[in-house]
């Protein structure tokens, strides 16, 4: 904790688009205000692409009113150009082109001391703080085995002309570890996707950053982090801050699913189940399954004969999430008969809080970073099934760390076939019974909590960053 006589820095928080994002640049806000002894401005882009993000951000400046909200009015984009992209890239690329011109008066009205931006920024702001004086840390929203890869890739187009058409293989991260060609994003394949292009501006632009923060501790992965600090990755790296897994920040929800009004009613559910008996399974908030993958999924949760709790997504963009469950699932049957033993929403839930409820055995994730870090918070071993982006390399590290399964095999996002319903309920089967598994997790979770404590790695990690601000 800061003594009362030291100045406190006014840092700037300026996260891109999505919950991915938002929701740990949030963590941050709080833990730098409430723990830190920082003053926090957070800027985002309004309106939001998800009615999720909205929504999260009123309830945080409510919840902590120390963290000021900064309003980012964004140029238009001509979305024309980019046909088919995803919605939340095309918000990287306007606030790409925005932020050149919206950063000096953003910065200069709110006096910061520092910027902590976004890695789906970086190339852009990095270089406008340096103009502005400003120290731009980043921070990055997945796992330190992404954030090497990240570091690495341009030096590996560079070294295999990929970007050229040379085609991709595997990628060897030094120091680190070899990423199979399978784990890598499916756009990175493509050298001209608008994602490929940011990702390799951003990553030849992270050795320009003051500092790198990652949502990540050093006993969750040993050998990325050791390998970032030391130069082994990228040579002159910038100094790297293993700060996570970054507490969770709770405030109530008001979420209506399917028209009834009950906060908390999957909690009150999970109340009434044997202590870890539930399945949870949600992949996140950034895509939906196929409608064949989604079916064999409920066959298979069926089929394993476990309760479950299911948040069920239909489209992208929530706002774009018309039709019911019952169309989603193939009809009214298969939710009558599994009423019994289990509760199946298209709502949002508060993720964090399931996942520490006692009645919840296991977690079936898509392995969005921040999914696997409430996971290793709450010691609930995950069946990982990657679907998209850096989710597979996520599942690796899950996999490694002991926190859970994967089933390299399963198919993701633009592979044909899809996973069978008996697949799905005999692995469920025996991640439900995987004593051992269990074991392995909960020292995830013990370890997790060592860093994040008091004296912890983590918590010294966020205390030098902070250190490092208030002597700029
Ligand atoms: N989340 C949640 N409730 C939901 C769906 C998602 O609280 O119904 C949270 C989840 O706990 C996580 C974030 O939204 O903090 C999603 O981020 P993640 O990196 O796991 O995946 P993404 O959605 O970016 O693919
Ligand atoms: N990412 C990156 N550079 C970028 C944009 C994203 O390294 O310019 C990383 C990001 O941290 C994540 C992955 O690439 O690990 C996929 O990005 P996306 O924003 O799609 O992640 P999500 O919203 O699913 O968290």
């Amino acid at each position: 904790m800061p003594t009362s006589g030291e100045s406190r820095p006014h840092i700037v928080l300026l996260p891109s688009a999505g919950m991915g994002h938002l929701v740990p640049f949030g963590r941050l806000a709080v833990a730098l205000s409430s723990s830190h002894g920082c003053d926090v401005s957070m800027a985002t882009a309004v309106p939001t692409v998800s009615a999720a993000e909205s929504r999260h951000l009123e309830a945080l400046f409510v919840a902590y009113p120390s963290v000021r909200r900064l309003d980012l009015q964004l140029a238009p984009l001509d979305e024309s150009r980019f046909p088919g992209a995803d919605p939340f890239f095309l918000r990287f690329e306007a606030m790409r082109r925005s932020l050149p011109s919206l950063l000096g008066p953003l910065v200069a009205g709110a006096s910061a001391s520092a910027l902590v931006t976004d890695i789906a920024l970086s190339s852009v702001v990095i270089p406008v703080a340096r103009d502005l004086g400003l120290p731009c840390h980043v921070l990055f929203t997945a796992s330190a085995a992404m954030l090497s890869f990240c570091a690495h890739f341009p030096a590996y187009l560079d070294a295999n002309s990929a970007g050229s058409g040379g085609g991709m293989g595997d990628v060897d991260v030094p120091g680190v570890y070899r990423i199979p060609k399978s784990s890598i994003p499916q756009a990175l394949h493509d050298p001209n996707h608008l994602f490929t292009q940011q990702f390799v501006a951003n990553g030849r632009g992270l050795v320009h950053a003051a500092g790198v923060l990652v949502n990540t501790f050093d006993g969750l992965e040993p050998e990325a982090v050791a390998a970032l600090r030391d130069g082994a990755v990228a040579a002159g790296f910038p100094p790297v801050f293993a700060v996570g897994p970054l507490r969770p920040v709770t405030f109530p929800t008001t979420d209506e699913p399917e028209g009834k009004k009950k906060d908390y009613y999957y909690m009150e559910w999970l109340d009434a189940q044997p202590a870890r008996s539930v399945v949870y399974v949600s992949f996140g908030s950034r895509k939906a399954l196929s409608r064949d993958q989604m079916l064999e999924l409920a066959a298979g949760l069926e089929a394993s004969g476990h309760r479950f709790l299911w948040v069920v997504k239909g489209a992208v963009v929530d706002k774009d999430d018309a039709e019911g469950l019952a169309d989603l699932l193939g009809g009214e049957e298969f939710l009558d008969r599994v009423k019994p033993r289990a509760l199946v929403t298209k709502a949002w839930v508060e993720q964090e809080a399931v996942l520490r409820h006692a009645a919840v055995g296991a977690f079936v994730s898509h392995c969005g970073w921040n999914s696997v870090t409430e996971a290793a918070r709450s010691g609930v071993p995950v069946l990982a099934w990657p679907r998209f982006g850096d989710q597979r390399v996520n599942a690796g590290v899950v996999a490694r760390a002991g926190l859970g399964k994967w089933v390299e095999g399963w198919s993701w996002e633009g592979e044909d076939g899809v996973v069978t319903a008996e697949e799905v309920a005999e692995k469920i089967k025996s991640v439900m019974a995987d004593d051992d598994g269990a074991k392995k997790a909960a020292r995830v979770r013990n370890a997790a909590e060592a860093a994040t404590a008091e004296g912890g790695s983590s918590y010294r990690n966020l205390a030098e960053f902070v250190g490092r601000c208030r002597g700029a």
